[in-house]
């Protein structure tokens, strides 16, 4: 294919130990100090552009296949023809590039495909080679404790973006909704808030997918409501709920169904599956969700995604 090089070795053997992690930046595999793009990209002067967020467990890349669908998906959303430029088996070899270069063992990948170089306008056809940026690094979401204990969390006042403006299913570099949102959380002493639509219904956290149980039955909000269709929710309603014999149904959710759920989980690439067990702009009068501790149903998911993450057979597809 054209324009991305994807010969990164001898680059590779140049990386400092101090100057880490190496970053694969448009073709050339850099150190962190100079891992740098062009001003004049649109991924910077725009936000236009999409991202994925992918687990690396044990030097695998977890749900390659679905990051790939998704990542091309979403591409394609924006009129951004990614696939003339890098075919997905590039993708992944850049992943996997990444990865050596770095010897990263269990990690996260950010990988971040822009509109490119172009001119100061808006015209994105203007830019006649998408930028392709892929980190792989480490990250920790939430502090260790709070998967033991669950998290508190704030109803965000700022409601998500709708789907027809910008549609959550697309993940694009556009993030400033979810990032106000997630300031209010901060704001309260907290780490995560659940956003609501323009109608009043739930759709999900920052940077998360949400799931309510109720009565031994989960829930969690449709794509229709607006929402990212999280890889971790998929892999919560196809393959870990079966796991442990819970059904899960996708329903509208008001926040009073949120408030009077027995349990509360957030997913996601980074999160993982973690427990909300206090909703509340405070820690003094914070709603408690269930009995305020992290649930038997969201244990045993959480036990289970824990599980199969450290086997010996991590899922690729
Ligand atoms: N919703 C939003 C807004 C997100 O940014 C993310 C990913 N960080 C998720 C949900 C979870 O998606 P995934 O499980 O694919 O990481």
């Amino acid at each position: 294919m054209t324009n991305v090089a994807t010969d990164t070795k001898a680059a590779v053997t140049r990386a400092t130990t101090t100057d880490l992690p190496m970053v694969y930046v448009n073709g050339q595999m850099l150190p962190k100090s100079q891992a740098a793009v062009n001003v004049f990209d649109h991924g910077l002067l725009y936000g236009d552009g999409v991202f994925e967020g992918i687990r690396v467990y044990k030097g695998k890349i977890f749900k390659s296949d679905q990051h790939m669908r998704r990542l091309y998906a979403c591409a394609k959303a924006i009129r951004l023809d990614l696939e003339k430029h890098v075919t997905p088996a590039e993708m992944v070899k850049i992943q996997r590039d990444c990865i050596e270069a770095n010897n990263l063992v269990d990690g996260y990948i950010r990988l971040v495909v822009t509109r490119g170089v172009g001119t100061l306008g808006l015209h994105p056809f203007k830019c006649p080679v998408p930028g392709v940026i892929c980190i792989a690094d480490q990250i920790q979401l939430f502090p260790p404790e709070l998967y033991e204990q669950g998290m508190r969390v704030v109803v965000a006042k700022r409601p998500r973006i709708p789907v027809k403006c910008l549609d959550p299913r697309i993940k694009s570099l556009n993030y400033l909704n979810n990032i106000l949102a997630k300031i209010e959380a901060i704001d309260a002493g907290c780490l995560e808030c659940i956003m609501l639509n323009t109608e009043g219904f739930v759709t999900e956290g920052s940077g998360d997918n949400i799931f309510i149980v109720k009565d031994g039955e989960i829930f969690t909000p449709p794509s229709e409501a607006g929402i990212l269709e999280g890889i971790t929710r998929k892999f919560v309603i196809e393959e870990l709920a079966p796991l442990v014999g819970v059904d899960v149904t996708e329903k509208e959710l008001r926040i009073e169904d949120v408030y009077e759920a027995d349990e509360i989980f957030l997913t996601g690439s980074a999160a993982e599956v973690i427990a909300v067990t206090r909703i509340g702009d405070n820690e003094d009068d914070a709603r408690i969700v269930g009995s305020g501790s992290e649930g038997t149903i969201t244990n045993k998911l959480r036990t289970k995604f824990r599980q199969i993450v450290t086997s010996d057979n991590i899922p690729e597809n």
